[in-house]
């Protein structure tokens, strides 16, 4: 699942934050994360738990993956509970 996206169009931060997500703000890119959606799966803890760590507060640490390795995570999230937002604009 493409993490920048929600039926084929770019997300912005209103809509997410409109649909219930919540940010997790790091320094090249955000991450937004749905509890209502998240399915629970654990592909994103397998993926990389530097950043996604279940307990911890926060429990998305952004700016502990790189932006290529969170989007590459992300887009492994099967239900659409995490997107992101690049802020270099790509
Ligand atoms: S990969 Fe997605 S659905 Fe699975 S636990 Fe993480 S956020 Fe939830």
């Amino acid at each position: 699942m493409d993490g920048s996206k929600i039926n084929d169009k770019n997300v912005t931060e209103e809509r997410l934050l409109s649909q219930g997500y919540r940010k997790y703000t790091g320094e090249g890119l955000d991450i937004y994360y749905s509890k209502d959606i998240c399915a629970h799966i654990g592909n994103c803890v397998f993926g990389n738990p530097d950043v996604f760590e279940v307990g911890r507060r926060p429990w998305i640490i952004t700016d502990n993956g790189s932006v290529e390795e969170n989007i590459r995570v992300i887009n492994t999230c099967p239900s659409g509970a995490l997107k992101y937002i690049r802020k270099d604009g790509k």
